[in-house]
C-alpha cells in the first residue's frame, strides 16, 4: 500500500490566552492526528511566544522539537529579538538548535511593517537558506513590501484564503520567494492552476493544526490532476526543499496499524469513491462567463465539473447556479437544465429565483413543470437578495415546495437566519430545510443543532473552507448520522476537501455512506415518491 509522505508546514501548538473552545493544544495531540490520517512530519510555532512571551514560549518549543522527530520548530520573532533578548546571537542559536524558519506576527509584537526593520532577521534566512513565515491576517501591503525588500528570501504564506486570489495570484506572479500553504485556500482547481502559471513548488501542504481536519486537506492533493512527483512535492518536497529536511527523515508508518476503512483508504489513495456519493449543495456558470462573484472563480462550467466529478466518485450533484442565486433566477435555472440535458443523471438542480424581480416571481413555477425531474427543490438566497424568510414573496414558492415535499437549501451563518428558520420549519412541514455551512465552526454548529432538535424537518448540510476538526464526528453524535449532509459548494471551493473531511472522519463507515449519498437521495425520494403516486 503506497504510503506518501505528507509535512504540515502550518501547526500551532502551546496554551492561548483565550484558547479556541474544542480544540486540542499539546504536541501529544498533533502527534496523534498526524499518525491517524498519516502525515509524517510538521512544522510548528508556539501560540505561548504569540500571546505570553516570544522567549518562554520558543524555549519551550524547542524543548518540545528536540523530544519529537516529527515536529520542527518556527521561532516567533519581532524584530527587536535579539536586542529584548540580550543577545545578538539570540536568533542564530534558535536556528542553530533545528528551528527552521522565523514567523512574524507584527500585529501582536506591535512592531509595524516596515521591511527595513527585518533586515538582520532576512539576511540569517537567505544565508541559512530557510524560510520566513508570514501570516495573511497581517496584509497584502506588508507582505509586498518584505517581498521587494528582500527578493532572496523564501517566505511562505500562511492562511491566505481562496478569497485572496485576486490579490495573492499577481503576487506569485511577480515575486518568485513566494510560497502559500493551502489550507484555506481551496479555489477550484488551485494546485492545477499553480502549477500552470506559477510553478508547483510554490504550494504546499498545510492545515493551520489544529483547527482543520488533516485528512480533508491531505484530499486537495490526492485528487488533483496532477503527476505523482507533483503530488509529492505538494504533500512534502517543496516544504522539505525550503526547510532543509531531508525527505528520508519523515518515517513512514506502519501499514499494520492503519486504521483506515475503505473510504478513507480510497481518499487516500486519490480514487473514486467506494459508496454513491450525491453533493447537495453546488453551484455552477456557463463555459463561456469564464469567473464568476466578487471573488475569483475559474472553470465553474458543468464540461470542467464533470470530469472531477468523475475523479471522486460523485454520481450526481444538486446545483443552484450562481447567476441564479446572484441576479437572474431564471437564467440559473436553464443553466441547470442545460447541464441536465448533457450530462443525464448526474446534475440535479435547486430552482433559483430572484424575488426583487416579478417576472422571476411569474416565471419560476414553469420550470418544475416543464422539469419535473430535474428540479428537486428550491435555493431562496437571501445572503445576496436581501430579505428575511418570512417576507411575503416567498410564500407562494414556499407553500409549493410544502405541498410537493421538496427540500429547502438554506444559507445558514448567522443566528438571525437560524431563528427566522426555527420559526419557519414546523409552518412547513412538507418541507425539508437543509441547513447548509452547519459545519463551520462550532458555534454555528451548536446554533444548528438545536433547531435540529426542535425541527424534524431539519437536516445539516456540511460544507466550509473550515473543515471543522472533529466537526463530523460531532454533528453525528449530535443528531445522528441520518440528518447529516454531504455538501462541497464546488466549485466556489475545490470540492475534494469537503469529501475528504467526510472520507476520515472517525466515525463508522455506514454513517459515511449515509452522509455522503444516501441520506439526501431518501430526502429527494420524498419527492420522487410522491410523483409516482399521482
Ligand atoms: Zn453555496
Amino acid at each position: 500500500m503506497k504510503q506518501r509522505k505528507y509535512f504540515d508546514v502550518h501547526g500551532v501548538v502551546g496554551r492561548h490566552s483565550k484558547p479556541p473552545e474544542r480544540f486540542p493544544w499539546l504536541p501529544q495531540d498533533l502527534l496523534d492526528d498526524m499518525r491517524a490520517v498519516r502525515v509524517h512530519g510538521a512544522a510548528v510555532s508556539s501560540a505561548e511566544s504569540a500571546d505570553y512571551s516570544f522567549v518562554a514560549g520558543d524555549a519551550k518549543l524547542r524543548e518540545t522539537i528536540q523530544a519529537q522527530p516529527r515536529l520542527y520548530g518556527v521561532a516567533t520573532l519581532p524584530p527587536t529579538a535579539a536586542f529584548e533578548a540580550g543577545d545578538p546571537d539570540y536568533c542564530i542559536k534558535l536556528l542553530d538548535a533545528g528551528f527552521r524558519g522565523v514567523k512574524m506576527m507584527p500585529s501582536k509584537f506591535s512592531c509595524g511593517h516596515d521591511p527595513r526593520n527585518m533586515e538582520q532577521i532576512a539576511a540569517l534566512l537567505t544565508g541559512r537558506g530557510l524560510p520566513l513565515f508570514y501570516p495573511r491576517e497581517e496584509g497584502f501591503e506588508g507582505l509586498a513590501a518584505l517581498l521587494d525588500a528582500y527578493p532572496g528570501l523564501n517566505i511562505i504564506l500562511l492562511g491566505v484564503s481562496w478569497g485572496d486570489n485576486r490579490q495573492l495570484f499577481p503576487l506569485l506572479e511577480r515575486c518568485p520567494g513566494l510560497h502559500f500553504e493551502y489550507s484555506k485556500n481551496q479555489a477550484n482547481d488551485i494546485l492545477e492552476l499553480t502549477k500552470e502559471h506559477f510553478g508547483i513548488e510554490r504550494a504546499l501542504f498545510g492545515t493551520g493544526w489544529p483547527m482543520a481536519s488533516m485528512g480533508a486537506l491531505k484530499a486537495l492533493t490526492e485528487y488533483a490532476v496532477l503527476s505523482e512527483r507533483e503530488k509529492d512535492l505538494v504533500a512534502h518536497g517543496n516544504a522539505c526543499r525550503l526547510l532543509r529536511i531531508d525527505p528520508a527523515a519523515l518515517a513512514l508508518y506502519d501499514d499494520t496499524q492503519c486504521e483506515f476503512d475503505s473510504i478513507a483508504m480510497a481518499a487516500d489513495r486519490g480514487a473514486p469513491m467506494p459508496v454513491p456519493v450525491l453533493d447537495a449543495h453546488t453551484h455552477m456558470a456557463p463555459a463561456e462567463h469564464k469567473t464568476v462573484s466578487g471573488l475569483m472563480m475559474l472553470r465553474s462550467s458543468c464540461e470542467s465539473i464533470t470530469p472531477k466529478l468523475d475523479r471522486l466518485g460523485v454520481e450526481a450533484i444538486v446545483t443552484a447556479p450562481w447567476e441564479g442565486i446572484a441576479t437572474d433566477g431564471m437564467a440559473g435555472n436553464a443553466q441547470t437544465v442545460f447541464a441536465a440535458e448533457k450530462y443525464p443523471g448526474r446534475y440535479y438542480g435547486w430552482n433559483t429565483c430572484n424575488i426583487n424581480y416579478e417576472e422571476d416571481l411569474a416565471q419560476w413555477r414553469g420550470w418544475f413543470e416543464r422539469y419535473p425531474d430535474v428540479f428537486v427543490g428550491i435555493k431562496p438566497y437571501w445572503p445576496y437578495q436581501k430579505f428575511s424568510l418570512h417576507d411575503a414573496r416567498l410564500r407562494p414558492w414556499l407553500d409549493y415546495a410544502d405541498a410537493r415535499r421538496l427540500p429547502l437549501l438554506l444559507h445558514t451563518t448567522s443566528d438571525a437566519i437560524l431563528d427566522e428558520a426555527e420559526g419557519l420549519c414546523p409552518r412547513y412541514p412538507g418541507i425539508t430545510f437543509l441547513l447548509a455551512h452547519a459545519g463551520s465552526d462550532y458555534r454555528n454548529a451548536a446554533h444548528c443543532v438545536r433547531v435540529a432538535r426542535a425541527c424534524p424537518n431539519t437536516v445539516l448540510e456540511l460544507t466550509y473552507t473550515s473543515v471543522t476538526r472533529g466537526m463530523i464526528e460531532y454533528l453525528v453524535g449530535e443528531v445522528g448520522a441520518e440528518r447529516v449532509l454531504y455538501g462541497s459548494d464546488l466549485p466556489m471551493r475545490d470540492p475534494a476537501p469537503q469529501l475528504g473531511w467526510v472520507a476520515y472522519a472517525r466515525i463508522p463507515e455506514e454513517d459515511k455512506a449515509k452522509i455522503l449519498g444516501g441520506n439526501i437521495r431518501r430526502v429527494m425520494g420524498r419527492q420522487l415518491t410522491m410523483n409516482n403516486e399521482q
